[in-house]
């Protein structure tokens, strides 16, 4: 019975996306896992192995900012290895073919851009750059965690001269990328299908948006192993591998 049961819900979400005028994906850490990157609360991931530095105290103390930037480098290697996944893959082929709007990503790894999906709403920011705070100038993040890893130093703005550098991703009590969120309501707005995939959806104010969708008459579809946040509001629940539950879509269109 399960096997006929989840295909059949697979078949279903193929039509609603078949027919679908302005669908959205929404994406979590756990699309990512199948590239190796933890999720949030995978043990030995590096988000539960350090403290948090909170904004505030990265804008204010030196001695912050060089733990920040440590604990960032340990990250980067994570990041630098990994490489898209079948479900990445899938999103772009659906974005290129006009079956999705875009992306709208809790996720700051970047694997969505790497993958060929061009319009990606990065609601907590990108691990793949880097923001001066001084100055607002950005840049791509390898050259200056190389720059830490041989010096232990954190390193400084080279356009103004001595910017505190930061990873252009939210750090808590720092503020939202207000474009990208004001987009991705747009599209939750518009939108007559959301399909989650990966994310708890418990973290917000992004969890808001398939809600919002929801409540806006979407048909709103989650993706994902374990319960969510919005599993009693959802018009279908797939249980399963983000990967092969959009491959396996992907395959029913
Ligand atoms: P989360 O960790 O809260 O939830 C991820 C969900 O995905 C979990 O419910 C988990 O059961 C599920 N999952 C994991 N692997 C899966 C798989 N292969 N198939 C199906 N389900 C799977 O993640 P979140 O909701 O995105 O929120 C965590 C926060 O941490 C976000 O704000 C994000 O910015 C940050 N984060 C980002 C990354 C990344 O960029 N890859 C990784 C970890 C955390
Ligand atoms: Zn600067």
């Amino acid at each position: 019975m399960g096997i006929s049961y989840v295909s059949s819900g697979i078949q279903l979400v193929a039509l609603w996306l078949r027919k679908a005028k302005s669908a959205v994906v929404f994406t979590g850490a756990g699309i990512s896992t199948e590239s190796g990157i933890p999720d949030f609360r995978s043990p030995g991931g590096v988000w539960t192995k350090y403290r948090t530095v909170y904004f505030d105290e990265f804008c204010q103390s030196a001695e912050a900012r060089h733990e920040y930037w440590f604990q960032k480098s340990e990250a980067h290697t994570e990041f630098a290895a990994a490489a898209p996944n079948v479900g990445h893959r899938t999103l772009a082929k659906w974005e290129a073919s006009g079956r999705i709007r875009g992306v709208i990503t809790q996720n700051i790894d970047g694997l969505h851009q790497i993958s060929g999906s061009k319009d990606v709403l990065e609601l907590h920011g990108t691990a793949r750059e880097v923001n001066c705070l001084d100055c607002d100038a950005r840049f791509p993040v390898d050259p200056f965690v190389e720059q830490f890893r041989a010096t232990n130093e954190v390193p400084l703005c080279p356009e103004c001269g001595d910017g505190r550098l930061k990873h252009a991703t939210v750090s808590f009590g720092q503020s939202l990328p207000e474009k990208d969120f004001e987009r991705a309501h747009q599209w939750c707005q518009a939108a007559d299908l959301v399909i989650s995939v990966g994310s708890s959806l418990v973290v917000y104010p992004a969890a808001g948006l398939p809600e919002l969708a929801k409540r806006n008459g979407a048909k709103l579809v989650i993706i994902n192993r374990d319960e969510t946040g919005l599993d009693s509001m959802a018009d279908m629940l797939i249980d399963g591998s983000c990967g092969e539950a959009l491959a396996a879509i992907d395959a029913a269109l």
